[in-house]
């Protein structure tokens, strides 16, 4: 997927960000390199063709001003009570014929927010002022979190975050178990017969997720 990027809008507030430098050196082809003031530039504007825009995406690099977290909808729970939601990226590397993301927006760019430090600040408040009682975090509402790693190294930036804040009620590393023991468990009782498991360095949360889905 990285091949297919050709180019990349950077706004220039971020131009020298941490992670903007990270990203471009994971890039090891030539890409052409374009600056702006803001996203909105190149991103959803009204001219655009989510199709055709979809043959040949740009990524483009930018700063999430304001708010992080919004709350999730309660009917949309798993059972918790905190619940929220971040969107740290727009669009998908795939294209998923059945997905609700196919022309969300009129851009198909993929559209990456690098700030993630700022997302943590709200993260960690958020769980301080619920210490006594769990939160739960979605991340992905307007992307697979994990399908663009490679180059977003998003699940090495945030999962210390709630590793840091596991001897908090809110234990993140548990909870990311209960969700995928669920979600097998849905998949085992629909027919599904074989499942596989991508562990991205988290072996240990890959064995409990197994090792509860045989004792059922
Ligand atoms: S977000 Fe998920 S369902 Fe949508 S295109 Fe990406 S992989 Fe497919």
């Amino acid at each position: 997927m990285i091949l297919m990027i050709e180019t990349i809008y950077i706004e220039n507030q971020i131009k020298k960000h941490h992670r903007t430098k990270q990203i471009l050196s994971r890039f090891k082809k030539k890409i052409n390199i374009v600056y702006c003031d803001h996203y909105g530039e190149i991103f959803n504007i009204k001219s655009q063709n989510f199709r055709i825009q979809k043959k040949k995406p740009a990524l483009i690099l930018a700063k999430k001003e304001g708010k992080k977290l919004h709350n999730v909808p309660n009917s949309f729970s798993i059972g918790g009570k905190k619940n929220y939601y971040f969107s740290h990226m727009l669009n998908c590397i795939y294209d998923c014929e059945y997905c609700f993301l196919q022309g969300k927006h009129m851009s198909a760019h993929y559209l990456l927010f690098v700030n993630y430090e700022d997302f943590f600040i709200e993260i960690e408040k958020k769980i301080k002022q619920n210490r006594f009682e769990k939160s739960y975090f979605f991340s992905g509402y307007d992307c697979d979190s994990l399908a663009f790693e490679g180059v977003t190294g998003f699940v090495e930036s945030f999962l210390p975050i709630f590793e840091k804040n596991k001897n908090n009620k809110n234990n993140n590393i548990n909870l990311a178990a209960e969700i995928a023991i669920n979600q097998c468990d849905d998949l085992i009782q629909n027919g599904v017969d074989k499942l596989h498991f991508y562990t991205l360095n988290q072996a240990s949360l890959t064995f409990k997720i197994c090792s509860n889905i045989q004792k059922k």
